[in-house]
């Protein structure tokens, strides 16, 4: 049986160990008194990152991290970051279709276990550092796909679950803004893996997730505290923590 336990202020953070939601598992730890992990194996390309996640989430003292075997989305999905024979593009590869980095279904999967393990522990918010900004080409980061999915879930589930997505707007030189704003920017910058090709830190520089992130930091660096100032605005910060 399930045992639910009604407390205040806890959230269930989607952990990959990437810079936005490692971003958004440190604001989490200053917002809820307590902080539930999930970090998903779907025997991911780059599958390095399950480790860097269980690194971070150690280093940053969070006691609950779940790891979930999900490989049976790998089976179901054709995608370069379940395929090792397909190439991860280049990020000078446009293209106005979907990417071959897209997988299909992944944030839907991901926020629905998410939003059942929200449920049985009775935590109010799923939070994900998904934005719209970043990959434009990517479905399932648009806010109308969030509104959307967390109207449905909390109708299926008869619950108010609050989906928090801290980055929907901003975009990646804010994010880094986010992370300096909590003090954190150099150890995002060394210890997360955002990069398709499995390497941590700066990344392989090539693919379009280490480009993303690259020029976020460039813009960032040149106009920190006009971006700083844009970012608190819209996450409605504080100057001082
Ligand atoms: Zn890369």
């Amino acid at each position: 049986m399930i045992n639910i336990r009604k407390k205040t202020k806890q959230a269930v953070v989607l952990f990959s160990g990437g810079q936005d939601s490692t971003t958004c598992l440190i604001q989490a730890c200053q917002f809820y008194n307590k902080v539930y992990c999930i970090t998903f194996d779907y025997n991911q390309r780059h599958r390095q990152e399950i480790k860097v996640a269980m690194r971070l989430a150690k280093h940053l003292g969070i006691q609950e991290h779940k790891i979930l075997d999900i490989t049976i989305l790998n089976e179901l999905t054709i995608s370069s970051l379940t395929r090792f024979n397909i190439p991860i593009p280049n990020y000078k590869f446009n293209t106005t279709c979907l990417p071959s980095t897209f997988v299909p279904g992944r944030n839907i999967l991901f926020l629905t276990i998410s939003a059942i393990y929200a449920y049985t522990i009775g935590a109010e918010s799923v939070i994900a550092g998904i934005s719209e900004n970043d990959f434009l080409n990517y479905p399932d980061c648009r806010k109308e796909f969030i509104n959307l999915f967390g109207n449905a879930i909390n109708l299926g589930m008869e619950r108010n679950i609050n989906f928090e997505m801290p980055l929907m707007s901003l975009n990646k030189a804010e994010t880094w803004a986010l992370a300096d704003y909590f003090q954190q920017l150099q150890l995002i910058r060394l210890e997360t893996l955002t990069c398709y090709n499995g390497i941590k830190g700066d990344g392989c520089g090539n693919c379009s997730a280490c480009y993303a992130r690259a020029s976020g930091l460039a813009d960032y660096e040149a106009n920190r505290s006009n971006i700083m100032k844009e970012m608190k605005k819209k996450c409605f910060l504080k100057n001082v923590l």
